[in-house]
C-alpha cells in the first residue's frame, strides 16, 4: 500500500480527539510530500539535524514535532520553529528550552517524558521527579515554555498485559497531575502522547490521544 493509502486507513480507525503525529525519521522529503498533500501537517522526527533540514525544504505550515532524545546543547537550532518537543526527561533540559524560546521571543509547548517500561534503554522521568518539578517554583518562573501533557514508550514485547498495564500506569499519572498541579501558563495539560505503530489501539484504549506512527505509514525504516 501507499503511504496515502496507509494514511487513510489509520485515520479512519483513530477516534476523533486522537492526534496523530506521522513519524517520518529516515525517510525523504517526497514521502513526506505525498503525506502532506493528502492533508497531514504533524510530522515527528528523533533527530535534530535531520528535522532542521526536513523544517528548511518543506512548507512552512508543516508542525515538526521532536520525539525524540534531545541534548541541551542541540536545542537552539530547533527553538525557532518546532512545534512540540515531547522527549522532555530533565529539569535541566526545560529550563534550556525555555531559554532558548526566550531568545527567539517564543513560548515552546513540552510534554514531560515518564520513563514507563520496564527495559532500562528508553530515557524519562519517574513519577516523584516529574511531581518534584511540577510543583518547584523554579518551574513556576519559566516563562516561555509550556507542558501539554506527558508523553510514555511502552516495553517493546508482546505480552499485551505488560504494555497495557504501563499505559495505564501514565494515564492514570496524567490525571493526577491534571487534578493536582493548576493550570496556569507554565502547564496547561491536554496531551497524552502514547502509542506507535504496533500498540496504538491499545495506547488508545488506555486514553492516549496523540499516536506517533512512523512505520504503518511510510514502511518499515532501513537505517
Ligand atoms: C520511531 C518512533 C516512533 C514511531 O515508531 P513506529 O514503530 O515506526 O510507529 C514513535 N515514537 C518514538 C519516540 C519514536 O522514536
Amino acid at each position: 500500500m501507499s503511504v496515502v493509502e496507509n494514511l487513510i486507513k489509520i485515520k479512519q480507525e483513530l477516534p476523533q480527539d486522537v492526534t496523530l503525529v506521522a513519524v517520518s525519521k529516515t525517510k525523504p522529503n517526497e514521502l513526506i510530500l505525498e503525506a502532506y498533500q493528502s492533508g497531514q501537517r504533524i510530522f515527528g522526527e528523533n533527530k535534530i539535524q535531520e528535522m532542521s533540514q526536513k523544517y528548511q525544504d518543506l512548507p512552512k505550515d508543516i508542525q515538526w514535532h521532536m520525539i525524540g532524545h534531545v541534548q541541551r546543547n542541540k536545542v537552539k537550532y530547533i527553538a525557532n520553529y518546532v512545534s512540540l518537543i515531547h522527549g522532555v526527561d530533565s529539569f535541566r533540559l526545560l529550563k534550556e528550552i525555555n531559554k532558548q524560546a526566550k531568545a527567539n521571543n517564543r513560548v515552546i509547548s513540552c510534554l514531560l517524558q515518564v520513563f514507563i517500561a520496564r527495559e532500562d534503554t528508553k530515557f524519562g522521568l519517574d513519577k516523584q521527579e516529574l511531581l518534584d518539578i511540577l510543583n518547584s517554583q523554579e518551574f513556576k518562573d519559566l516563562k516561555n515554555i509550556q507542558i501539554k501533557g506527558l508523553m510514555g514508550m511502552a516495553s517493546f514485547t508482546s505480552d499485551t498485559n505488560q504494555v497495557k498495564k504501563e499505559f495505564e500506569f501514565l494515564k492514570n499519572l496524567y490525571d493526577q497531575v491534571k487534578s493536582q498541579i493548576p493550570t496556569s501558563d507554565t502547564i496547561n495539560l491536554d496531551t497524552l502522547s502514547m502509542g506507535m505503530s504496533n500498540d496504538y489501539h491499545l495506547a488508545i484504549e488506555c486514553g492516549s490521544n496523540m499516536v506517533r506512527i512512523g512505520s504503518s505509514i511510510f514502511g518499515n525504516r532501513n537505517y
